[in-house]
């Protein structure tokens, strides 16, 4: 039977040492491994692009708690994606991505992967007639091989049909592939509904500490698998031994932040609501959001991010943004800190005038893992300075 998911967090990957018994797999910090004869490796490993012990037990955890059989783990989560995409399409080949995919997804789509041939269009992946179009029209030199999406989504947290997408992306001969950085494996396993990919910037919730960068495929087709797996090695944005070392760290106590970053943005969401202040509170746990029960549906929770607009435009967001004082103003998000962001500024300025910009009078929050009423107080001071 296949074990819950704290216990996969805790151990998949994770035997101890089998020389010292040490409990936690060492952080091998290493560039290179001695050889007992000409080619002669001790268990493969010999170089530390190609593989590292400490690089394998997070592969292996992150397998675990995404319920896949492949894993690779890269230097950030853009790292991850570019090898992704460069493994699995050639030049001609089209993507079809949700219109409000991460900043830096579609910068890379735009600015990198366009000038070699990769060619692609954003559409709302809710609007089932254009997602069809464009699924169908695919690209000027070739078809449609692959959709992307986030959900729920940065920040408009728009929630989207992951196991229907699968279903429009198989009818066309093309791989669906989920963003779920936001979600997290442990409220949302797209495999699970159909998904061919998962990927992650596992420097949010999975890492979880604002401490190390990363980013990880995840997937079950073996062809696949090993075509990403030789760009991991021969392009080598892989995770550094020690980046490893702490977002295993990390991942083994993902099961019990969630659960506290859920709590906590459900008590923001709905207080936030009753503020005079504000004028829309995009969190998928609020009755009233549009996704709210395909959300049930396909996530075991709602997750710790909330997007809000004002009704005093973009003066009111930029205040508010300025004037918390737990809630840090930074970019990223998933770890134990609350973070405060302007998007249209910070992390989404490099889609400013795209059809992806965000509106100016928003502000997005990472909700941490602090006592709820210390959140809420530093939240009422600045609004009421409004
Ligand atoms: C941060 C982020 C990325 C990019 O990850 P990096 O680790 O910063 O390279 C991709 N997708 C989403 C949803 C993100 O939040």
């Amino acid at each position: 039977m296949t074990k819950g998911f704290n216990t996969r967090a805790v151990h998949a990957g994770q035997t101890p040492d089998p020389t010292t018994g040490a409990v936690i797999p060492p952080l091998y910090q290493t560039t290179t491994f001695a050889q007992d004869g000409i080619g002669k490796l001790r268990n493969g490993y010999e170089y530390g692009r190609g593989t590292n012990p400490t690089r394998d037990a997070l592969q292996a955890q992150l397998a675990g708690v995404e319920g896949g059989e492949f894993a690779f783990s890269f230097s950030s989560g853009l790292a991850a994606e570019d090898a992704l995409i460069r493994a699995l399409l050639v030049p001609g080949d089209h993507i079809v991505m949700g219109n409000d995919v991460y900043g830096g997804t579609y910068r890379l789509l735009n600015r990198i992967l366009s000038v070699w041939g990769i060619t692609n269009a954003a559409v709302d992946m809710s609007d089932a007639e254009a997602l069809a179009a464009a699924v169908a029209a695919g690209g000027p030199d070739g078809g449609t091989k692959m959709l992307w999406v986030e959900t729920p989504s940065n920040p408009m947290m728009k929630i989207t049909d992951i196991a229907a997408l699968a279903e429009v992306a198989h009818a066309a001969g093309a791989l669906l592939v989920v963003d779920n950085t936001f979600a997290s494996p442990y409220l949302q396993n797209p495999l699970a509904l159909g998904a061919d990919v998962v990927v992650h910037s596992t420097t949010k919730y999975i890492g979880g500490h604002s401490d190390a960068s990363g980013g990880a495929v995840i997937l079950n087709d073996a062809q696949a698998a090993e075509k990403i797996g030789f760009i991991q090695f021969a392009v080598g944005a892989v995770s550094a031994p020690m980046e490893a070392w702490l977002t295993t760290r990390g991942l083994k106590t993902l099961g019990v932040r969630m659960d506290r970053h859920c709590s906590n943005a459900q008590t923001i969401a709905e207080w936030l609501l009753e503020r005079p202040e504000v004028e829309r509170v995009l969190y998928p746990g609020l009755p009233s959001h549009p996704g709210h029960e395909l959300a049930a549906r396909q996530m075991r929770g709602f997750g710790g991010m909330i997007s809000v607009q004002f009704k005093g435009g973009e003066d009111a967001a930029r205040k508010v943004a300025e004037s918390t004082k737990l809630f840090t103003l930074a970019e990223s998000l998933g770890g134990i800190e609350s973070l405060m962001n302007y998007p249209s500024e910070m992390t989404h300025a490099s889609v400013k005038g795209t059809e992806l910009e965000v509106p100016v009078n928003l502000i997005r929050l990472s909700v941490g893992i602090e006592d709820i009423a210390d959140l809420l107080s530093d939240l009422e001071q600045a609004l009421d300075a409004l």
